[in-house]
């Protein structure tokens, strides 16, 4: 959200919807209604050492961009200065009557499937589901806590990536491995970017029209992390990430599916621990592990320049996801649409065409005109009459935060 022109002024009645990761904050003000976004910014780079010239947070409000340079120790100074900017622009977030903060909450467990209220005992149960999410929820419980202190007379609530998934059926969520083991681990698969799959298979109903309860959906939420799911009647009936987000397709930095025992050859033949496996799988793996770029551009950049490596791992990108379309499609029994999202899903054209190329016999096309056409709004991308509709629609999980903070503080 670049355009500072478009932001009006004003915060009573918004939603400060805030999305802590292990060293940024995103946050954005909105007004859930109407979906204006009245501010939004990150503060980046947090606990790292950086020259005082570094921009660190990126201010995005009524009258205009602005920032702060230099280190940022902790998540707290963080929101604090975040708040700052905020009060330079005009808006106090203290007195301005915010209807809530809306909290971005990775892994819900089998305990929180809907939007909840925080209180302290919230708290301490996201703070306890570290164990399922060690990478994520430490920061959304640094956030959520930072956030009460600064705000303490603003209800906040937790959204869950989790929640959407929650109703898995259980062929769907179950590991075929030691039945005991994962009853005592909470070991199923939980699944994540629940919040965007739930969103834009709401926009797919609403832009062809039709009842989602009527609707066999595939949507593919592919950004840095890259997860898809099935969907019947408005209802998830399969994911592809797991009990961590983890599993499922390539990423930009994570394997997604792999033979688990690789892990053990590793600790065997390597002098790899269980930690330096799981650092790799995480943070060197996917397309920087293939080709060394996690940025999907820069992979097109290099494959464009006749970088071998590059070309492997999309192609291998490619091959992921396809090998989920298919098994998405004969699981729904055939889809009525196909859905791309997230930002290689927006924005690359040759990505969408190349995961559906040569499905005509199963009523799957992408229309070349449509697919290529400079658009940032949800649209139709399949041939017209075509049997499957295929679509490109922008995810929003903060529009979708506010809203679901805004319905439940009433
Ligand atoms: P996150 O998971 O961090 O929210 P995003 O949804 O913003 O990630 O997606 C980031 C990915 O989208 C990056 O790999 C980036 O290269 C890719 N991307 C953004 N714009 C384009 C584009 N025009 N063409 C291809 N890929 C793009």
């Amino acid at each position: 959200m670049n355009a500072a022109q478009d932001v009006r002024p004003g915060a009573a009645h918004c939603v400060l919807v805030i999305n802590t990761g292990s060293s940024s904050i995103k946050y954005q003000l909105l007004e859930p209604d109407s979906a204006d976004v009245r501010a939004s910014g990150q503060v980046s780079r947090i606990g790292e050492p950086v020259g005082d010239d570094t921009v660190t947070i990126e201010h995005h409000g009524a009258h205009g961009t602005s920032e702060h340079r230099g280190a940022i120790p902790d998540h707290g100074t963080g929101l604090r200065l975040a708040f700052e900017l905020f009060a330079r622009d005009g808006t106090d977030l203290v007195t301005a009557g915010l209807r809530a903060v809306g909290h971005r909450v990775v892994h819900g467990g089998e305990i929180f499937y809907r939007p909840t209220v925080i209180t302290d005992a919230v708290v301490a149960t996201i703070d306890e589901l570290s164990t399922l999410a060690p990478l994520h929820n430490p920061p959304n419980v640094a956030g959520i806590r930072y956030a009460r202190a600064l705000l303490p007379d603003v209800p906040q609530v937790a959204v869950f990536d989790t929640a959407f998934f929650h109703g898995l059926p259980d062929a769907a969520k179950t590991y075929a491995i030691d039945a005991h083991i994962a009853a005592a681990h909470g070991i199923r698969r939980y699944g994540f970017h629940g919040t965007s799959h739930e969103y834009v298979s709401g926009r797919v109903a609403e832009v062809l029209g039709r009842d989602p309860a009527a609707l066999r959906q595939i949507v593919l939420h592919l950004g840095n992390g890259a997860s898809a799911s099935a969907i019947r009647g408005g209802r998830a009936v399969d994911t592809s990430m797991g009990l961590t987000p983890l599993e499922g397709l390539v990423m930009g930095t994570r394997s997604g599916d792999i033979d688990p025992g690789i892990i053990a050859h590793l600790a065997r033949t390597a002098d790899m621990d269980v930690e330096a496996s799981y650092e790799m799988l995480n943070r060197n793996s996917g397309l920087e592990g293939l080709a060394g770029v996690n940025d999907f551009r820069a992979l097109q950049a290099a494959i464009e320049a006749g970088d071998r490596r590059a070309r492997l791992a999309y192609d291998v990108y490619v091959h992921r996801l396809r090998r989920y379309i298919g098994a998405y499609l004969i699981e729904l029994g055939g889809a009525d649409a196909i859905t791309f999202t997230a930002g290689v899903g927006e924005n690359s054209p040759a990505l969408r065409a190349d995961a559906l190329r040569g499905l005509e016999s199963f009523g799957i096309a992408v229309d070349s005109l449509r697919n290529t056409a400079k658009s940032r709004a949800a649209r139709l991308i399949s041939p017209e009459g075509a049997a499957v509709s295929v679509l490109v629609v922008p995810t929003d999980e903060e529009l979708a935060i506010a809203r679901a903070a805004a319905v439940l503080v009433g």
